[in-house]
């Protein structure tokens, strides 16, 4: 039958060095669609949930959606599911680029690497060809180095790999594959680099995945382009000015932190905005495969063409330190790449530690020569560089996140995170639905998982007011169910400013032969969301970690538009339960029947 599956799953044990094909199971892959929800799975059936996630019996699942390699708008994404080292709960990081089509075109629906390398080793992926190889030659290398050695040697490959933060097993090492997109959260990295493993190259020029319904798929395209090029967000705020358009829309809420969260309001936002990054660095878009926006943005730095930095890293860096200088937030993004560090992470603990000297905790003499004081350009700079390398006590302390680092120094709450992952740039206390996302979100502090900033902010598909709690419960259920979809269909979340679950639902029926109404769909994005909160809880998750930082809850905002707001999640929480069929964080039987769990 032709389907945008492969069929194909490669088993690669880095221990024995034993490759092996297994067949995918369709009936497996409908039901959990593909790409984060066909992984999650996997994992959770392999009993992973249990074991040290920096041991050989961890396993790292790089897999594909059903629908990348398509034609559709941006189906070119790959996600790598996995035991996370920073909370021991799921990892699933996705990114854009171009490597998780490569891996598609090279005939492969998902690898699963397992094991651990004696010695550092990459893979190399050309359609049926998998070789496992010596990297020795690249450990220490910069992330952007390995890329280019990598396709002098397999010219025609797209290439993911770690950086030294990687090698290092700092917690908060991302992957990075073509230069600059990120598989960033959880510490992905890490695991990579527990294996020996610095890179996975991947290229085909074979290709010979054919649509289930070729002429209907182009057709279901065409409608979603469509809409995609008649939505403002997608065809005008996120080409011009990227994800940084939501800066100064942001700030004017009141909720932009700052100072690692004292504050939410910052007087010098638009110098970190995106309409001064266009002004003044933006060299041209970046556009992942066959996306039709091109939020991506590419800077010069020293005459070097480089990624540049997007709403998150421009807040954590930005406000969330107390610096305006945008160059020194390019040149620190820019390092996160080159290292394989998380932007979002990587940041905010450099603002946590600010936090902790400007309290007297952190000592100027631990410091070696750069204060961790506000608004320094120098410090954000020098400390990213010094954590990817690992070397100094302090920097080798906050590569590994900022709830080692606050916990170590004994002031836990001036971590701002949930489940030891910290939180992206909305201020839960401004903005109440985005708060339910954060606490309940299966990896922790983050907003990709239930993105309600697109009805409490842009009014995107219906206007919520950002300051009620009223029917937030039950929006951030619906987002995270879509968004399970969306990751599963390797698609990028940012269409879903444009398309909703019918377009959804057209695109993967004629893509994979599925007969999926929009409900089935959703239900499919239940399903998934349901397995990875299985596998927290037998990985042994507590009710009470779904919570917010006290900073959120009890600490009224001090300044600007939201000025006395507080998070009130202890009312939207039980709400939330409720509408997932969920007793004390976890499903009942009756919702685990409903979903066909057990
Ligand atoms: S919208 Fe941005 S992140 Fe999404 S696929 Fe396009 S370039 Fe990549």
């Amino acid at each position: 039958m032709k389907t945008a599956y492969n069929g194909k799953i490669a088993r690669i044990n880095l221990t024995t060095g034993e490759i092996r094909t297994e067949v995918l199971d369709f009936d497996l892959a409908k039901k959990y669609i593909g790409g984060r929800g066909l992984a999650s799975k996997i994992i959770y059936d392999e009993g992973i949930a249990t074991v040290d996630p920096l041991s050989a019996d961890n396993k790292l699942v790089y897999v594909t959606g059903a629908m990348t390699g398509t034609n559709s708008p941006t189906a070119g994404r790959y996600m790598v599911v996995t035991k996370s080292p920073l909370n021991n709960m799921i990892a699933s990081s996705n990114s854009g680029g171009k490597w998780g089509a490569k891996l598609k075109y090279a005939g492969w629906d998902a690898l699963i690497v397992e094991g651990k390398s004696e010695k550092p080793v990459y893979i190399n992926i050309e359609d049926e060809k998998i070789e496992i190889l010596s990297a020795e030659p690249y450990v220490g290398m910069l992330s952007e180095t390995v890329d280019d050695l990598l396709k002098e040697i397999h010219p025609k490959c797209s290439v993911l790999n770690i950086g030294p933060a990687g090698e290092n097993q700092s917690l908060i090492a991302a992957i990075i594959n073509d230069k600059h997109r990120a598989a960033g959260r959880s510490g992905v990295g890490a695991v990579m680099g527990s294996k020996n493993l610095k890179a996975i190259s991947a290229s085909s020029i074979k290709n010979v995945m054919e649509p289930f319904d070729t002429p209907k798929l182009k057709e279901v395209n065409a409608e979603c382009l469509k809409k995609i090029r008649e939505n403002g967000v997608t065809s005008a705020g996120l080409p011009t000015y990227g994800t940084a358009v939501l800066v100064n829309i942001i700030n004017n809420t009141g909720s932009l932190p700052t100072n690692n969260w004292q504050g939410s309001y910052f007087e010098k936002a638009d110098d970190i905005s995106g309409e001064t990054l266009k002004e003044k660095y933006l060299e041209k878009q970046y556009f992942c495969h066959r996306c039709p926006i091109g939020c991506g943005r590419v800077i010069s730095i020293n005459d070097k063409e480089v990624g540049g930095p997007e709403y998150e890293p421009l807040w954590a860096y930005g406000s969330n330190c107390g610096i305006s200088d945008l160059s020194a937030i390019n040149m620190a993004n820019h390092l996160c790449n080159e290292y394989g560090l998380d932007a979002i992470s990587t940041p905010c603990t450099i603002a946590a530690a600010m936090e902790l000297y400007q309290k007297g905790y952190i000592k100027e003499e631990e410091c070696d020569g750069i204060p961790l004081v506000w608004g320094s350009s120098d410090a954000v700079i020098e400390w990213t560089r010094r954590m990817g390398e690992g070397k100094l006590p302090l920097a080798k302390l906050m590569a590994d996140g900022s709830y080692r680092l606050c916990e170590y120094y004994g002031h836990p709450e001036i971590s701002m995170t949930v489940k030891k992952l910290e939180m992206p740039a909305y201020d839960a206390r401004g903005i109440q639905g985005i708060g339910i996302g954060y606490a309940t979100s299966n990896r922790g502090g983050c907003h990709v998982r239930a993105y309600t900033i697109s009805p409490e902010i842009l009014g995107l598909p219906v206007a919520l007011d950002r300051t009620e709690t009223e029917g937030k419960a039950k929006w951030t259920k619906i987002f995270q169910d879509l968004t399970a979809v969306i990751d599963s269909m390797g698609l990028c979340l940012f269409t879903s400013f444009a398309l909703g679950a019918p377009d959804y639902a057209s695109l993967l029926n004629a893509g994979t032969g599925t007969e999926h109404t929009p409900e089935e769909l959703l239900m499919a994005g239940e399903r998934i969301y349901n397995i990875e909160r299985l596998f927290n809880k037998a990985a042994g998750m507590k009710s009470e970690d779904d919570r917010l930082p006290k900073r959120l809850t009890e600490e009224p905002i001090t300044d600007g538009p939201s000025k006395g707001m507080v998070s009130k999640l202890s009312i939207t929480l039980p709400e939330y339960y409720e509408a997932r069929g969920w007793v004390d964080a976890f499903p009942t039987q009756e919702t685990l029947e409903r979903l066909e769990l057990v």
